[in-house]
C-alpha cells in the first residue's frame, strides 16, 4: 500500500505523466437499460413516441423524456428517415423547436431511438380543444407568431419542414409552444431552392400547396403555405369537425387516393380556400 501511495505521489509530481481521466460520459448518448416506457404519446403511420423516465440510478428520481422510434416492421428506408430527423433536430437551436437530447443505440447498433425533451401538454390538436375556454385570441395570435419565428429560422437554415400542421406543433405551457416531428424535413441546396418527392404516400395534401400537389416540388414557400393552413387550424382551435380534412371534402366530395389530390387541385386552381371562421380577425385571414 506505501509503495502504491508512492507511486501515486510520484505520478502527481511527473510532468510527464498525464492526469488520469476523469470518466467520460457521453451526455447525448442513453442507455437502453436505464430507459423506462411510462406510456405513448402518440403514435404515426412509421414510428411512436413513448414517454419515457431516464432513470441510470433506478430510484424514479431520473429525468421524463420524449423517445421516438421505429415500428418494428419497418423497412431500410424509414429508419433511414429517423436517422435524418435526428440529424436535423441535432443542428437546431431555437426557442421555438423542440429540444434534441440524444439517441438510445440498441445493442446491435441496429435501431436507432431519438431522444427529445419531453412537453407535458402535448400538440396544440390535444391541447386546443380541452383548453378552449381559457385561450384567448391573442394567446392564439401569439402561437402563431411563435411557429413563425420557428419555421423562419428552419428556413435561415434551409431547410423546409414539409409537415407543418398543428398535430406537430408541441404546447410547452400556456404561453409556449415549439415545432416538433422533423420527420419529413429535409434539406435543400441553395442553388436548387427546391426539393422532390418521388414517391410520398402517406402525405398530409390538405396540407400541400399546389405545386407540391402538382409537381411535386418542395418550396421554402410551400412551408408558408402549410403555416397557413396551420393557422386556420388554430383560430379553428383545432376543431375536428372543421378540420382542412373536412372542410376541403365537403368541397371535392367523397374520394380516394389519387383522385383525392386531382380534385383538390381542381378546387384550389378555381381559387376555393379554407372559410374564414367567426371571430377570425382581417389580417389573420388574409394569412390562412
Ligand atoms: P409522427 O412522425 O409519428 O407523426 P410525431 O413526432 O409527430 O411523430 O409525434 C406524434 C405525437 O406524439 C405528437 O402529435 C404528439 O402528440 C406526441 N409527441 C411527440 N413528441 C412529443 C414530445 N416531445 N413531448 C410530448 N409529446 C410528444
Ligand atoms: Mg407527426
Amino acid at each position: 500500500r506505501a509503495i502504491v501511495r508512492d507511486i501515486d505521489k510520484l505520478e502527481e509530481q511527473s510532468p510527464f505523466i498525464p492526469p488520469k481521466p476523469t470518466a467520460e460520459v457521453d451526455p447525448t448518448v442513453f442507455e437502453k437499460r436505464f430507459l423506462r416506457m411510462i406510456r405513448v404519446l402518440g403514435e404515426g403511420h412509421f414510428g411512436k413516441v413513448e414517454l419515457c423516465r431516464y432513470d441510470p440510478r433506478g430510484d424514479r428520481t431520473g429525468e421524463l423524456v420524449a423517445v421516438k422510434s421505429l415500428k418494428p416492421d419497418k423497412g431500410d428506408e424509414q429508419s433511414n428517415n429517423l436517422s435524418r430527423e435526428i440529424d436535423v433536430l441535432k443542428a437546431l437551436y431555437h426557442e421555438n423547436i423542440v429540444k434534441y437530447k440524444g439517441i438510445c443505440q440498441e445493442e446491435g447498433g441496429q435501431a436507432i431511438k431519438l431522444i427529445m425533451e419531453y412537453l407535458p401538454l402535448g400538440s396544440l390538436k390535444e391541447y386546443l380543444p380541452r383548453n378552449k375556454s381559457r385561450t384567448s385570441l391573442s394567446t392564439l395570435l401569439s402561437y402563431s407568431a411563435q411557429i413563425c419565428e420557428g419555421m423562419d429560422y428552419l428556413g435561415s437554415r434551409n431547410y423546409i419542414h414539409r409537415d407543418l400542421a398543428a398535430r406537430n406543433v408541441l404546447v410547452e405551457n400556456e404561453r409556449t409552444v415549439k415545432i416538433g416531428d422533423f420527420g419529413l424535413t429535409k434539406s435543400i441546396k441553395d442553388n436548387e431552392g427546391y426539393y422532390t418527392v418521388k414517391d410520398d404516400h402517406d402525405s398530409p395534401v390538405f396540407w400541400y400547396a399546389p405545386e407540391c400537389l402538382t409537381l411535386c416540388k418542395f418550396y421554402l414557400a410551400s412551408d408558408v403555405w402549410s403555416f397557413g393552413v396551420t393557422m386556420y387550424e388554430i383560430i379553428a382551435y383545432c376543431d375536428s369537425t372543421k378540420s382542412p380534412m373536412m372542410r376541403f371534402s365537403e368541397m371535392i366530395g367523397r374520394t380516394q387516393g389519387q383522385m383525392t389530390i386531382i380534385r383538390l387541385v381542381k378546387v384550389l386552381q378555381e381559387g376555393k380556400r379554407l372559410p374564414r371562421l367567426e371571430g377570425c380577425p382581417d389580417l389573420y385571414f388574409s394569412f390562412t
